[in-house]
């Protein structure tokens, strides 16, 4: 099939060319030119796993291509993916200028052929209606449907999860429309949901909310555990074993980042209160979410009798989750700006995610090379990221390095009995 994805972001890029994979002529497009020309040069703006090896092998057997021309890669395509950003706004509404301009801009380039006009951007319920009005606004008699095709990737596995969905949701407006949808997808292994095009799209914000409600209950349930000295780990253990719970997402920790849980919690929770519903549950679950952040600053300083200012503390990690470059609502900004509010000095390290930090990050940071030069002389380490390398810290590695013996463990990633007999003064979250 021939097929346009406009946005060559986390989703665009690697939807776009697992579709070419799957043998279809895919043309991806992205109005920034100097991102279109690393990718016409085999340069891959985003970190991936196994994308890279995929983009060259695609664009070498000539079923992909990058482009700024919109109005090209849409004349040339039977469907259209939109995955361009859905930001947050002030309001917490989802920023849907981008889609907007898109369904503008493919509005203006449709001809009299039939094209599916298809959402992959997280967008509330109903966009696929105003895409459409969009669309026929500018050419009434367009032949399309605008259908949603939620995308449900991880950054990190976006490549695998790509292949191979635990489910495709198609929010179709048509049965000609679905049909194609189907046979697009059809070559990877989830089960297809057709639903129509609310009901997909919400149920996209459902599942992120589901998730985020999950992290922030098992991070109340952490907090809990503090008090009564028991342990979560041992608690998340004997809870996911039941199969109506599961143990997916029962990972206590300084709370969830990244670039769509704490945006989609928001913006369903904004799209609810629109028709005056107060999701309470939605408020909470954003309300501990960020109070976990604060929570584990607080562990730091208590050690250092709140007073924290000249002294050096190691962060170990800045992307928001392991195995990917990612640092959009990462734990790590947050934390950082508060060391540095505080007077404290950051030496930090993250093997892929410093170039994209370095942009966010106005604080004075020393950016270490590796995991063990962040720890060198530090008089804290606090690890954010659990990436394989700052996992891999061994208690005698923390204690030589740092002066002092102090470890905040934000993803209760080490082993506190270890680090303890090591003489360490360790703070997980929920550790006995
Ligand atoms: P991103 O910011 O990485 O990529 C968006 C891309 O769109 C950028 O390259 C940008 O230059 C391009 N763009 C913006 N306006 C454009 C225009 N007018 N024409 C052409 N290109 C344009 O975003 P992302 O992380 O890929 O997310 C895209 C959407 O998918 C969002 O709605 C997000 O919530 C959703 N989503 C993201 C993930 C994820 O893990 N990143 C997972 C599931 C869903």
């Amino acid at each position: 099939m021939n097929v346009a994805v406009i946005g060559t972001g986390y989703v665009g890029l690697v939807s776009g060319t697992c579709f070419a994979e799957l043998g279809n002529q895919v043309i991806c497009v992205d109005n920034v030119q100097e991102k279109v020309d690393r990718l016409n040069e085999n340069e891959i703006p985003i970190y991936e796993p196994g994308l890279e090896e995929l983009v060259g092998k695609n664009k070498a057997e000539n079923r992909l291509s990058f482009t700024t021309d919109i109005g090209m890669a849409v004349r040339e395509s039977d469907i259209i993916l939109i995955a361009v950003g859905t930001p947050e706004t002030e309001t917490g509404a989802a920023d849907m200028s981008f889609v907007y301009k898109v369904a503008e801009e493919i509005g203006r380039a449709v001809n009299d052929t039939y094209k599916v006009i298809v959402n992959k951007s997280t967008v509330p319920v109903g966009t696929s209606e105003a895409v459409q009005q969009i669309i026929e606004k500018q050419q009434p008699e367009a032949d399309i449907d605008v259908c949603s095709v939620p995308e449900f990737l991880r950054e990190g596995s976006a490549v695998k999860d790509t292949f191979h969905p635990d489910r495709v949701v198609i929010g179709a407006s048509s049965i000609r429309a679905s049909d194609m949808l189907e046979e697009l997808h059809q070559p990877l292994t989830g089960q297809i949901v057709v639903t129509d095009p609310r009901s997909s799209e919400m149920i996209k914000y459902a599942s992120n909310a589901f998730l985020a409600t999950k992290i922030s209950f098992i991070n109340e349930m952490a907090n809990i555990c503090d008090i009564y000295e028991a342990d979560v780990n041992a608690v998340a253990r004997g809870m996911g074993l039941d199969h109506r719970i599961g143990p997916k997402f029962l990972k206590a920790g300084i709370g969830y980042g990244g670039s769509c849980f704490p945006k989609d919690v928001k913006a369903l929770k904004y799209l609810a209160e629109e028709k005056d519903y107060h999701p309470s549950l939605l408020q909470a679950v954003n309300d501990v979410n960020e109070q976990q952040n604060r929570r584990m600053i607080e562990h730091l300083t208590r050690i250092f009798d709140d007073d924290i200012e000249g002294l050096t503390i190691a962060v170990l990690g800045l992307a928001f989750k392991p195995n990917t470059d990612d640092i959009r609502e990462a734990p790590a900004l947050k934390i950082i700006e508060d060391l540095d509010a505080k007077g404290a000095n950051v030496q930090a390290f993250d093997p892929v995610a410093v170039d994209n930090a370095k942009q966010m990050i106005t604080a004075d940071v020393h950016y270490a090379d590796t995991a063990l030069d962040a720890l060198k002389d530090a008089d804290a380490a606090f690890l954010v990221t659990e990436w394989a390398e700052c996992k891999a810290l061994t208690a005698s590695q923390f204690k030589e390095q740092l002066k002092r013996p102090v470890v905040i463990d934000g993803r209760n990633a080490l082993d506190p009995g270890i680090m303890k007999a090591e003489g360490i003064i360790y703070h997980g979250i929920g550790r006995k």
